[in-house]
């Protein structure tokens, strides 16, 4: 490990915190997802809290200087979205880019050359209320490497929020990273002072998992999500039945995240959306994150295809299915290899799926039908609900008002027994074929796939 002074180290670490989220790619997919907006999503779905969707941004942040800026600048600050729908901005930082793991697909792995550097928990700490008082962030995101024993990483981790916490009284956001490998006691109290936790689960399941990071262990994993569930579970159960907040020991109220590397193993999106639907069923886990896997030079998996962005963004919004819309892992459609299919999002691909649910009538359907219109989310499902009431909708100028995308929700309804339009919306794609452009961009990550999600 090198040896660096204070700002040396933050240059370091603070460059690869950055985004490892590709957007939209662009071209064509960019129009078979072209409800999709920066921070939301036009038929009313949110992307998940403090890990939106990715965005179209061009190239990711990453591959800008980081020089070009200097150290302790709001670069590695993002404008995100809590679980209580508020929006607030995240200083993300790595304690360390030194790791004893020997993951094939991350480049942090300990057989790749890097300067390794590691911010001791005062001096994270002291970096995090600095860039606060300049009001710079409002939070804190923090992940790590892991060099040498687990329980000590998850010691110097607990250092981090102990010091912010109760040291400094900080009562804001903090989402931290378990590592694998921890103790049943650390486990309980980074939680307990933590406002999320999330844990990387990288595959569904643990053959694979074995294959792609030989060090780490699924069952080891799931079982301290069990156990930070259980405990974010009994505070929530406290807090319905009064408990006022302690916004010092906030028991990862903010609900836990959990991360795939998607296509670094032959697990299909089925695969991958079941493992993610049984784990939902048991409560406590706020969303999932997905992560495309991309090649890393000088890495076991350097000569591996990268995964398509837009496999991820379909991944994510089956997951908002699954999580917003009351779909079931089973209703999801995929295509003969059990992927998700790319040319079409995944609630169109349900709706073309199933023809006998079509179309819907606007004037009288239920909320639980509207939803699962094409080109309708919750939101714009409530709206038209209550603007019914006392009003009738007269066309698709009402629908738009509304918040509906009618382009691709026309064609799923009827308004008072008329047809509004006869060609369904997603029967108009396949001028595109997204695998001829997907999965062209040959990145070079500096950070895990998935390490800031
Ligand atoms: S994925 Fe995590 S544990 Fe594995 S090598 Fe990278 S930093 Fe280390």
């Amino acid at each position: 490990m090198q040896s660096m002074g204070l700002e040396q180290k933050i240059d370091l670490l603070m460059s690869m915190a950055l985004d490892d989220q590709e957007g939209v790619p662009p071209g064509p997919r960019a129009t078979s997802s072209h409800h999709q907006r920066a921070g939301g999503w036009r038929d009313g779905t949110e992307p998940a809290a403090d890990e939106q969707a990715p965005s179209a941004r061009g190239l990711p942040p990453r591959l800008r200087h980081t020089k070009d800026v200097g150290a302790l600048r709001p670069l590695n600050i993002r404008n995100v979205r809590t679980a209580g729908g508020t929006r607030t901005t995240l200083l993300r930082i790595l304690m360390t880019n030194a790791c004893s793991f020997n993951c094939h697909y991350c480049p942090m792995r300990r057989d790749r050359n890097l300067p390794r550097t590691l911010l001791k928990p005062d001096e994270l700490v002291r970096i995090f209320l600095a860039a606060h008082a300049r009001g710079w962030c409002q939070g804190l995101f923090i992940t790590t490497g892991i060099p040498g024993r687990p329980v000590k990483v998850m010691d110097d981790l607990i250092q981090v929020l102990a010091l912010l916490r109760e040291r400094h009284g900080f009562r804001g956001y903090i989402h931290v990273k378990m590592v694998p490998g921890a103790e049943d006691a650390q486990i309980e109290r980074l939680t307990a002072l933590a406002s999320r936790v999330s844990l990387n689960l990288e595959a569904p399941c643990g053959e694979h998992l074995t294959q792609i990071a030989p060090e780490k262990n699924l069952a080891t994993t799931v079982a301290a999500l069990e156990r930070t569930r259980a405990q974010v579970l009994a505070g929530w159960a406290e807090a319905r039945a009064g408990r006022p907040p302690d916004r010092l020991l906030p028991g990862g109220s903010a609900g836990m995240t959990m991360q795939f590397v998607v296509g670094a193993t032959s697990d299909t999106d089925r695969t991958i959306l079941g493992t993610v639907s049984d784990l939902y069923a048991g409560g406590g886990i706020h969303h999932s994150q997905f992560s495309a896997f991309r090649p890393i030079r000088e890495t076991p998996m350097e000569g591996m295809k990268a995964t398509p962005a837009l496999r991820e963004h379909r991944l994510y919004q089956a997951d908002h299915l699954l999580r917003q819309y009351g779909f079931a892992a089973g209703e999801i459609a995929y295509d003969d290899n059990g992927n998700l299919p790319l040319s079409v999002d995944p609630k169109c691909a349900w709706a073309l799926a199933n023809p006998e649910r079509f179309p819907v009538e606007i004037r009288t359907a239920s909320y639980e039908e509207l939803v699962r219109v094409p080109g309708i989310g919750p939101g714009t499902a409530r709206r038209i609900v209550a603007e019914r009431r006392t009003a009738t909708l007269r066309g698709l100028a009402d629908l738009r008002k509304l918040g509906a995308v009618t382009t691709r929700a026309a064609g799923f309804l009827t308004l008072g027994g008329r047809r509004l339009q006869s060609v369904r919306w997603a029967e108009q794609l396949g001028f595109w074929r997204p695998e001829e452009e997907t999965g062209a961009y040959q990145l070079q990550y500096e950070v895990s796939p998935g390490t800031f999600r």
